[in-house]
């Protein structure tokens, strides 16, 4: 994607937030040439929906992935078979209404009028059109409240395309025993022959039991103290729910602050291991994260 989405990237800074030519800049990035870029290079039926912002956005983020699986080896190649724009009014479950972004784990109808969408396809919110609203936003759900693990224009791109990672790698090491053909060929199929990874277990059951996984108010501490409060699941006053606090959360959460840490804010590529820390993590986060990443439930 490199090629496509630099344009001018190397020419801009983005500093702690935006500045006045970035916004200038951001009209240069197509969304159709983006669409284009990922089908044509990784074959992601990508829609913006002329949302340039979040397309550029999103372009970045599958650079930063590519090059952190080519340059460190890590287990971040996986792309997320459908990227899309939504407006709450769109939605089939109104769960998701007022979100910045959702990513599915299993098959499943989501935007009205449309058909099923493969497992691990990613939405995002049209409302965030510009990169100065992204921004804005950004800012919003970290500062003061540390809501979110970071102030970064790309969190919720980074988060999301985390979910889609993880459950990747769930359903390589669990299977996929869902009822969508199109998941069941990616993960199922080895020389025409149906197999599954992990035949004591259900993958589907498994990462639903993930889901509901509930961490202790402990546990809670050391999350929001290391990560963030959305990753340790807090009630915020306007919804009824708890919202965050499982397994996904803390991956995704966690994951995305280690990777703004090492960002080049010229541009936006990592210039070091993120996952290189010096034995510097708190001993007790370092097990739960690793407990949620591989899916390992209990212990
Ligand atoms: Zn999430």
């Amino acid at each position: 994607m490199r090629n496509i989405s630099v344009n001018n990237r190397n020419n801009i800074s983005f500093k702690a937030g935006l500045t006045p030519s970035v916004i200038k800049n951001a009209v240069k990035y197509s969304a159709p040439r983006i669409e284009q870029a990922f089908q044509s290079t990784y074959g992601v039926n990508a829609n913006f929906g002329y949302n340039h912002a979040a397309a550029y956005c999103c372009a970045v983020v599958s650079d930063i992935f590519d090059f952190l699986s080519k340059k460190f080896n890590l287990p971040f190649n996986a792309k997320p078979p459908n990227i899309r724009i939504f407006n709450d009014s769109d939605l089939l479950d109104m769960r998701n209404a007022g979100s910045l972004g959702f990513c599915i784990t299993d098959s499943m109808p989501v935007l009205k009028g449309e058909p099923v969408f493969e497992a691990r396809s990613l939405f995002l919110n049209g409302k965030f059109n510009t990169l100065k609203a992204i921004n804005d936003n950004a800012e919003a759900n970290f500062n003061g409240s540390k809501w979110n693990s970071t102030n970064h224009f790309l969190h919720t791109y980074i988060h999301e395309w985390v979910h889609n990672i993880h459950d990747d790698l769930l359903f390589k090491t669990f299977g996929y025993d869902g009822y969508c053909p199109m998941a069941r060929s990616r993960y199922n199929s080895l020389n025409g022959f149906y197999y599954d990874p992990n035949p004591n277990v259900s993958g589907i059951d498994y990462i639903a039991r993930m889901h509901n996984i509930k961490y202790s108010p402990e546990e809670k501490e050391v999350i929001a103290k290391e990560v963030s409060r959305y990753a340790a699941g807090e009630r915020i006053p306007n919804l009824q729910q708890e919202v965050g606090g499982n397994p996904f959360e803390v991956v995704a959460e966690t994951v995305t602050k280690k990777i703004v840490d090492v960002l080049d804010p010229d541009t936006l590529m990592p210039v070091k291991n993120p996952f290189y820390s010096n034995g510097k993590d708190d001993k007790i986060f370092q097990d739960i994260f690793n407990r949620a990443w591989y899916g390992i439930i209990g212990g």
